[in-house]
C-alpha cells in the first residue's frame, strides 16, 4: 500500500516549494481549463519504483487556537491521515518557538516523524542541524528545496523505512467488472445513491465484498454486465452511526478515484457549487479517469430552478462539458437507471484503441481544417500521431515547436479527436514530443 506523507511546518519554511519538488505536476499534460481550480495540496510522487501521497498541510504556528484555528484542525486532521508525518523547519531562520509547540504535538501524535531542516543553502548544513537536535527526532536531514540538494536522498530514505501497510483486497482485476467510485462532498447523498443501486430489483448483487482500509468494494451485475462500487462511506452504513459526522477523507477519495474505471461525480442541486466541489473535480479531472455527472436531490425543484442550475453548471463548470450529466433523485430513485448507459459509454470511450495510421489522418484533417499557429515566422509542424494509453485516453503527437502551441490550439486538438472518435465522457490528453 502506498504511504501517505504528511508535511507540516510554520509558514515561509519551504512547504510547497519541497511539494512542488517531489510531486509529478500533471499540469504538463492536462490543457489548461479556465475556470479550473487545482487542489495542489494533495500530490503523488514516484521515488524508483515507489510511489507516494504526500499532503501539503497550511501551515502551523504553534497557536492552534485563535485565529490559525481552522489551519490547525485541516493540517491535524491531514496528519491523522498520514502514515508518515515529514515536519519542516528553516535552517537559516534556526529554531523557533513555533517549532518547539509543533513538535511537542507531533511527539504526542505518536506517528513517525521526519524532520527536514531546510534552506540549507544559505547556512552552513551541520550547524543548521545541529540547532534543532533538542527536538529529539532521530530522523534528520539538511535540505535545500530549491535547489533540491538532498530532498531524493531524503525521499529515498523516508520511503525504504516507510511501515509495510496492511494487504488490500482489491477486486479481480480481470473480472471484467466496471469499477464505479462515488465521489462528493459529505451529504451530497452518496450513500443514498449506493443504497438505492443496491436496492434496486435489477441489480444482483454476488460474491462477498472487498475490503480496504479506505473502501468496501461491492460486486453486482445488472443487464449481464459486471460492475464493482467502491463505496467510500460504507463504513458508517455499516452501523457506526456513533460518529455521527463522518470525516471527510481526502486521502480515501483520491484512492477511491484512482481505483476506479468511472466516477460518478455528485453534485448538490439544492445547494450552490462549491469550493469543495471544485477540488473535487480538479482532483478526478488530474487522474484523468472517465467521468459521469449526477446532479442529486433534483426532486422539490421547480422549473424554472432546475433551468437555473443548468445555466449555472455550464458556466461555472465549462471544463466537464466532455462528461454526461444526469439530474436525479436519490432518495425517490428518479433518474438513476440512466445512469448505467452513460457509465458504459465512459468506460467504453476510455478503452478506446485506435491505431497509428487512424490517428496520424485524424490529426492531418485536423491540421488542414485548422493550421496551429504561426511561432516567430515559422509555422509549428506536427507530423504524426499515435496513442499513448487508456483511460484517460492519450494521444502522442510528433513535431516540431511543440512547446510553443496554444492552449487554445491545443484545445481545439483535444475536441476534434474526442468528436472524431465520439467519446463520451472521457478526457482526451495529448503528449506532444519534439523531434528537432
Ligand atoms: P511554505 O509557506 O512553507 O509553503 O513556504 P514556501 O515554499 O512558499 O517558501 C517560502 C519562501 O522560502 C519562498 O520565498 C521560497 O523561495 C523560499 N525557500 C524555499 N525553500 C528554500 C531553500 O531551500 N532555500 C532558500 N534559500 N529559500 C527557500
Ligand atoms: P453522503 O454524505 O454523500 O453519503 O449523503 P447521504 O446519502 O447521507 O445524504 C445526505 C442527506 O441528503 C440525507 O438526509 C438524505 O436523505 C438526503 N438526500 C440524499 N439524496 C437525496 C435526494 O435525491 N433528494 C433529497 N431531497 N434529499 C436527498
Amino acid at each position: 500500500m502506498r504511504p501517505v506523507i504528511a508535511l507540516v511546518g510554520r509558514p515561509n519554511v519551504g512547504k510547497s516549494t519541497l511539494f512542488n519538488r517531489v510531486t509529478k505536476s500533471r499540469d504538463a499534460l492536462v490543457a489548461d481549463f479556465p475556470g479550473l481550480t487545482r487542489d495542489r495540496k494533495y500530490g503523488t510522487g514516484v521515488i524508483g519504483e515507489r510511489d507516494y501521497l504526500i499532503i501539503d498541510t497550511g501551515g502551523l504556528s504553534g497557536d492552534d487556537a485563535g485565529i490559525d484555528e481552522y489551519m490547525a484542525k485541516q493540517t491535524w486532521l491531514a496528519v491523522d491521515e498520514a502514515s508518515i508525518v515529514l515536519f519542516l523547519v528553516d535552517g537559516k531562520q534556526g529554531l523557533t518557538a513555533a517549532d518547539e509547540m509543533v513538535a511537542n504535538r507531533l511527539r504526542r501524535e505518536g506517528k513517525v516523524v521526519y524532520l527536514a531542516v531546510n534552506k540549507t543553502d544559505a547556512v552552513d548544513p551541520d550547524q543548521a542541524l545541529s540547532e534543532f537536535y533538542g527536538l529529539g527526532f532521530a530522523g534528520m536531514f539538511a535540505i535545500a528545496a530549491t535547489q533540491g540538494r538532498g530532498v531524493t536522498q531524503m525521499m529515498n530514505l523516508i520511503l525504504d523505512e516507510a511501515p509495510e501497510g496492511e494487504a488490500e483486497e482489491l477486486p479481480d482485476e480481470d473480472d471484467d467488472s466496471i469499477r464505479i467510485a462515488f465521489i462528493g462532498r459529505p451529504n451530497v447523498g452518496k450513500s443514498t445513491l449506493i443504497n438505492r443501486i443496491m436496492g434496486e430489483e435489477r441489480v444482483v448483487a454476488y460474491d462477498k465484498p472487498g475490503t480496504t482500509r479506505d473502501s468496501i468494494f461491492i460486486p453486482f451485475e445488472r443487464d449481464e454486465q459486471k460492475y464493482t462500487l467502491i463505496d467510500t462511506a460504507g463504513i458508517r452504513r455499516r452501523g457506526k452511526i456513533n460518529e455521527a459526522v463522518e470525516k471527510f477523507s481526502i486521502v480515501k477519495t483520491l484512492q477511491a478515484i484512482e481505483s476506479a474505471h468511472v466516477v460518478i461525480m455528485l453534485l448538490d442541486a439544492q445547494e450552490t457549487i462549491t469550493d469543495q466541489d471544485a477540488h473535487l473535480l480538479g482532483m478526478i479531472l488530474d487522474t484523468g479517469r472517465a467521468l459521469v455527472v449526477a446532479i442529486n436531490k433534483w426532486d422539490g425543484l421547480d422549473a424554472y430552478q432546475r433551468e437555473q442550475i443548468e445555466t449555472k453548471l455550464d458556466l461555472k463548470l465549462p471544463f466537464i462539458d466532455f462528461a454526461d450529466k444526469h439530474f436525479i433523485s436519490a432518495l425517490h430513485g428518479t433518474g438513476v437507471g440512466h445512469l448505467y448507459q452513460s457509465v458504459l459509454d465512459a468506460h467504453a470511450s476510455s478503452m478506446i484503441k485506435v491505431s497509428t495510421p487512424r490517428l496520424t489522418r485524424m490529426l492531418e484533417t485536423a491540421l488542414a481544417e485548422h493550421q496551429p499557429p504561426l511561432v516567430n515566422g515559422f509555422r509549428i509542424k506536427l507530423r504524426y500521431a499515435h496513442q499513448g494509453g487508456n483511460n484517460p485516453f492519450i494521444v502522442i503527437i510528433h513535431g516540431n515547436q511543440t512547446s510553443k502551441i496554444p492552449g487554445s490550439y491545443k484545445r481545439y486538438l483535444m475536441n476534434y479527436f474526442r468528436i472524431t472518435l465520439k467519446l463520451k465522457g472521457t478526457q482526451v490528453r495529448l503528449i506532444f514530443k519534439t523531434s528537432d
